[in-house]
């Protein structure tokens, strides 16, 4: 006990000792306080991210944001720019068109949208597109293989606009569940990370009920799913998709596509036929945004150009020979 008040004693005086000889200056941060001038594009998401709805569009690498578990690239300025523009006039704008008013994408948009340059590589051969934490934050991958001199709407539709609406749809079931009866409709059908499997067997997963392979993971992806393909894609592609599944898994899909709309009718006063013209026709406005420059206080503000613009990252070959084998996400909503 002596030995132990004596070592407590010691460090006390060595304690007390550095504190008077080394006293807190505090006016003086470790941390740099300097103000920061906003670059053009800075002060673009400023006014139309910021301002308008709480949002923190970080289109620089934050480790601390990024999933470690991945080999990750961080996100061009010039693809994040085009990207950043896609996202509000697709997704906000498409939700505030809808509501006719900003309120709702207020409360619920994710206060973090995070862009990474590079898809993230499972060990299954599948890639992550988007992932969305806790309603609070969602990010999208593979924005450097967005060729914004050369846009190709369908692989906008499959690789950007789907991945947002699926990641938003999953904040709002986290926020308001959805009917309990969706979970008994193919409970028996989900099979967890097996649906890699399943990819190529559009015609054995159509006959079940499901929209995509992926949707086959469990209840909540299989929701999401529904919602995101509906709003993305014309009415005439559904049901040549549906087709393919013939009678037994129209059944099924009329079943599932009811809770659907109601669920979105009813609980966010969305309607879904509405909701997918509105994102059609916003979808198909992109290649007139002009989407290296955007405005900023009346001004256009060009973003330099780089000579080799075109991403170097080689567009994923797994994804172009199976574009199935894609996972939407990687949620934390499971
Ligand atoms: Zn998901």
């Amino acid at each position: 006990m002596t030995k132990r008040i004596v070592s407590f004693f010691v460090c006390s005086i060595l304690i007390f000792n550095s504190c008077d000889q080394d006293p807190i200056d505090r006016n003086k941060s470790i941390f740099d306080t300097t103000e920061k001038t906003k670059t053009p594009f800075e002060e673009w998401l400023y006014e139309n991210y910021t301002k308008e709805y709480n949002i923190d569009f970080k289109y620089k690498f934050e480790d601390i944001e990024s999933d470690i578990r991945y080999n990750l690239v961080p996100a061009r300025e010039e693809n994040a720019v085009a990207l950043a523009q896609i996202v509000k006039h697709v997704w906000i704008d498409a939700y505030d068109e809808m509501l006719g008013n900003k309120h709702f994408m207020r409360k619920y948009v994710p206060k973090i949208i995070h862009l990474i340059g590079s898809p993230a590589y499972n060990d299954d051969g599948s890639i992550v597109l988007g992932t969305a934490e806790g309603g609070l934050k969602v990010t999208l991958y593979m924005v450097n293989n967005l060729d914004v001199n050369s846009i190709d709407m369908e692989n906008l539709n499959y690789y950007y606009f789907h991945t947002m609406h699926h990641e938003f749809a999953h904040i709002l079931h986290q926020t308001k569940e959805y009917d309990t009866e969706w979970k008994q409709i193919s409970n028996a059908d989900y099979i967890g990370n097996n649906w890699i499997y399943e990819v190529r067997d559009t015609v054995k997963y159509r006959k079940k009920g499901f929209i995509s392979a992926y949707s086959m993971m469990n209840h909540n992806e299989d929701f999401v799913e529904y919602y995101s393909y509906y709003v993305t894609n014309s009415q005439s592609w559904w049901d040549n998709e549906w087709a393919k599944g013939g009678a037994e898994g129209i059944a099924i899909m009329n079943k599932k596509l009811t809770i659907v709309r109601n669920y979105f009718k009813q609980v966010w006063n969305i309607d879904l036929d509405k909701m997918r013209e509105i994102v059609l026709s916003r979808s198909a406005e992109v290649p007139t945004l002009g989407l290296l420059t955007f405005t900023n206080s009346g001004d256009s503000s060009p973003i330099p150009q780089k000579s080799a613009f075109h991403s170097d990252v080689p567009f994923d070959k797994r994804a172009t020979l199976y574009p199935d084998r894609i996972k939407s996400c990687s949620c934390n909503s499971h």
